[in-house]
């Protein structure tokens, strides 16, 4: 049994980035071969000629529990927005709205060919992340965002969050044969006491768990780290002790040179957002310098509700683009950019034994891109296909674990109408309790 993937043109992420028309050959959710012709022996046979077969994207940084607030808060810078529009309507979820605001987020996710997230959750039902993630069949880590400083974080003290965590832990970690694992999501550091951090240092020593935050997104919260803590973001996130763990940090926009050396120093990932940082006027991540210093660089599409998509096509080229006019158009080139969605997600989740390249051994988790369309052709590189012409719509297949979950662009798991007809119910619902009305 299995399944045999023929003809394709397959790009394989491997060391040599080997580009090679040939057959895969997928059993119990690994690639076992990869040739150029491989016999069937009672496989199910997928002709994919004429196809580009690829490693799924892995998006390092997500808020699932933010899709339903796409189209809602727009024009704002970070803190405001933040503080007078998301944590509020975060905090204002039902487990349904939740429930709504996480298909909506994984239906889109997955038509557009992401296959493994990083995402923080919820401070109050994590537990519905979780139990969607199992059912829609995607990989990834998320955890519950811990918080207990500020407006949203009083009612979550420090003691309770952290029981509250280790609980979630127990019940998540590692499960759906490792397709699902815990990540230890402290907001960012104005919104977590060193208390609070200390017990995610203990948490992740003892579960053997990575740290998913957020650090110097724009210069007003750095100066409020500094004079919360009198050091910059990147400088505590080290003096805590939570860069000993695999720490994983969106955004880095405004980092001292001092900082750009503790991340190479640490092996930290940064987690970079381009739409979220243009839209919310944060700044430009200097990605070209990080990747210089051997720095892992991932991409994720951050929050609906500060992009307002989930779409790597759009991060991809953006984060290609957005470099060039200050340090020249080779400043990121396509394939450097595909590196980052791929093999660069998977570090930033510890994954890269696993995913973010198509190797013997490998997870079976890919997409079929179909490139015959008007917008993709004529193309002499592939990276650039994919980066400067690709769009969610070249997305034909998407296997997880050696199962399709998006099969000749239709959701297997979910009905797409019925997810849209949810997501318009449940967002009024919460608007009108919070008297919020959408102009
Ligand atoms: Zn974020």
């Amino acid at each position: 049994m299995g399944l045999l993937l023929k003809h394709g043109n397959v790009i394989t992420q491997n060391d040599n980035r080997d580009i090679i028309n040939g057959d895969i050959l997928i059993e119990e959710g690994n690639i076992i071969n990869i040739a150029s012709e491989i016999e069937p022996k009672g496989h199910d046979v997928y002709n994919f000629e004429n196809l580009v077969i690829a490693p799924g994207f892995v998006q390092s940084h997500i808020h699932l529990c933010q899709t339903l607030f796409r189209n809602i808060a727009d024009n704002l810078p970070l803190m405001e927005w933040l503080n007078n529009y998301i944590l509020p309507l975060e905090a204002a979820h039902t487990k349904k709205s939740l429930q709504s605001a996480v298909q909506l987020g994984l239906a889109e996710l997955l038509l557009g060919g992401t296959t493994c997230i990083l995402d923080m959750g919820h401070s109050r039902y994590q537990e519905i992340i979780f139990q969607e993630m199992v059912y829609s069949g995607i990989r990834g880590a998320s955890g519950m965002v811990m918080m207990d400083i500020g407006k949203s974080g009083s009612e979550n003290k420090t003691d309770r969050v952290l029981v509250q965590t280790e609980e979630l832990i127990g019940n998540w970690h590692k499960k759906e044969n490792h397709r699902i694992s815990y990540a230890l999501a402290p907001r960012f550091i104005p919104s977590c006491s060193s208390k609070l951090l200390k017990g995610v240092k203990s948490l992740a020593e003892k579960y053997d768990l990575i740290i998913h935050s957020h650090a110097s997104e724009n210069q007003q919260e750095v100066a409020l780290v500094k004079s919360q803590t009198g050091v910059s973001p990147v400088h505590y996130f080290v003096n805590t002790g939570l860069s000993e763990f695999t720490l994983s940090l969106a955004h880095c926009v405004w980092l001292t040179r001092e900082e750009i050396d503790l991340l190479s120093k640490y092996n930290i990932n940064v987690l970079h957002c381009p739409s979220a940082n243009l839209k919310l006027g944060s700044g430009i991540a200097p990605i070209p310098e990080y990747l210089s210093k051997n720095i892992n660089v991932s991409l994720g599409s951050d929050g609906a509700a500060c992009n307002n998509n989930l779409d790597m096509f759009q991060e991809m080229r953006l984060s290609a683009l957005i470099q060039k006019p200050f340090r020249g158009p080779d400043s990121l080139p396509a394939q450097k950019v595909f590196d980052m969605a791929t093999l660069g997600g998977a570090r930033s989740l510890n994954l890269s034994h696993q995913i973010g390249s198509l190797e013997v051994g490998k997870k079976a988790d890919l997409v079929v891109f179909n490139f015959n369309k008007v917008h993709s052709i004529p193309a002499d590189d592939i990276y650039s296909q994919i980066v400067y012409s690709g769009k969610s719509e070249n997305i034909r297949h998407v296997m997880i674990d050696g199962i399709w979950q998006v099969y000749n662009q239709k959701l297997q798991k979910y009905e797409e109408n019925e997810v849209i007809k949810k997501s318009w119910y449940y967002i009024y619902k919460m608007l009108d309790n919070l008297k919020i009305s959408l102009t």
